[in-house]
């Protein structure tokens, strides 16, 4: 690749795929810098992966603008149409109904890997986009007219603009001397797979406890993924059980809503931490993603914020070289921070303050259970809220 480029993305995960597909189907020419291999074909009758994200109205319009959205299969989407969130004793519940909104569901929810394939797909579709796997960035030289980027395996590629994608401990960011704020919140997300006694549900639903949330995410067929937040020490005690041990802690300790899970499939756990970098540009380089953010996944609203920069960062790019501006340009980039760093900081604090309310000191906790039942009066706000998690 000898000319310049028009952008380096490094980072082929969803939101850096999803930068790719806008760009290069907008006629910029770009490169994905891949450190894994490139995403596995999943066959349609393959086991639900333990990795799941909610996909927002605005992230499946994303999704669907970029291409992407009809190469998820129908089978491995579940659509929701209902939220719901209960105290401890799953009595006072809030409720929230995309018919209220006069909408047909909230979103959907689909295997991160499901999505990643979809946009790896519409990559392969786009002359513009060439894929680089198996390689990393080792020096960036940022420049008048474009940066230079330095691989692992000894290639040089030239861009005008450089897009960190790469995740929570990216690369880019740190090539870029962009510091982090971090804090660790001491404890551990635990996500397991299972199959339900009930059939699909169009619910997603929610119970905070004192020691951190419960979660049902419905997954197509007699499937969900469950989400239980716990101290460290608890949540890997629980990893350890063997499946039927399991099963019967989550029969004992979810509620009784559930309805009865009949098998084990899978699980894994997460540290739950939040990472913001103190800024989101450079001169020629823009972060996008978890390389910006990592906030508490309590509402499962990391990659539709991710998502959400990767329309804000193309939408001003490609406007910018279609106008004949430089597309990495400061003054572009910096619009893009302008527009997205409020909308980040906002959702950090509201998801502090759903954690400090609902699994922080007791008497928070008290004014947690009553504030749930006194929001399910709060048609207004409840409203409001809604409009943040559908990203419209
Ligand atoms: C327990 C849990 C539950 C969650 N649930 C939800 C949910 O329901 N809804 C939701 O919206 N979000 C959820 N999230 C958050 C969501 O998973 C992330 O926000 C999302 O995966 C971030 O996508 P990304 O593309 O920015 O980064 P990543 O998915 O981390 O992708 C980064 C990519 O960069 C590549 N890479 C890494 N380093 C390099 C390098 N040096 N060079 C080149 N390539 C590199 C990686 O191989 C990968 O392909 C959850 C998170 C957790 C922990």
């Amino acid at each position: 690749m000898d000319e310049t480029l028009d952008a380096i993305i490094v980072g082929g995960g969803m939101v850096g795929a999803a930068v790719a597909a806008a760009l290069g189907q907008a006629g910029l020419r770009v490169a994905v810098v891949e450190g894994g291999p490139p995403p596995a074909a999943i066959p349609i009758e393959a086991p639900f992966d333990l990795r799941v994200s909610s996909l927002n109205l605005a992230s499946q319009r994303l999704l669907e603008e970029v291409g992407a959205w009809d190469h998820i299969p129908e089978a491995r989407r579940c659509p929701f149409r209902h939220i719901e969130a209960s105290d401890a004793a799953d009595k006072r519940h809030i409720r929230f109904s995309a018919e209220a909104l006069e909408l047909p569901d909230f979103g959907h929810f689909v295997e991160n890997r499901v999505i990643r394939q979809a946009l790896w797909r519409r990559l392969e579709e786009i002359p513009e986009v060439t894929t680089l796997c198996h390689a990393r960035p080792v020096a960036w030289l940022p420049g008048g007219h474009h940066s230079l980027m330095e691989l692992d395996d000894g290639r040089m590629l030239a861009a005008r603009l450089v897009v960190g994608a790469d995740g929570a401990g990216s690369q880019t960011r740190e090539l870029a001397g962009i510091a982090t704020r971090d804090e660790e919140y001491g404890q551990r997300a635990l996500i397991i797979n299972v199959r339900t006694r009930l059939p699909q549900q169009d619910v997603s639903w929610q119970r905070f406890t004192p020691a951190g949330p419960q979660a049902m995410l419905p997954l197509p067929g007699h499937h969900a993924s469950l989400v239980w937040y716990d101290g460290a020490e608890a949540t890997l005690a629980r990893e350890a059980l063997d499946d039927e041990a399991l099963r019967l802690a989550i029969e004992h300790d979810f509620p009784a809503r559930l309805g009865g899970v009949e098998a084990v499939l899978g699980r894994a756990s997460f540290p739950i931490r939040r990472r913001h970098a103190e800024r989101y540009v450079r001169s020629r380089l823009a972060l996008v993603g978890d390389a910006a953010h990592v906030i508490h996944p309590l509402a499962g609203q990391g990659l539709n914020l991710g998502l959400q920069d990767a329309e804000a960062l193309s939408r001003r790019v490609i406007a910018a070289f279609h106008a004949g501006r430089d597309p990495g340009g400061y003054p572009v980039l910096a619009g893009y921070a302008r527009e997205r760093r409020p909308q980040t900081l906002a959702m950090i604090a509201a998801m502090e303050t759903f954690h400090r309310v609902f699994t922080g000191a007791a008497p928070l906790r008290h004014a947690g259970a009553a504030g749930l039942a006194l929001a399910e009066r709060l048609e207004g706000a409840k409203r409001v809220v809604m409009r943040h998690a559908l990203g419209v």
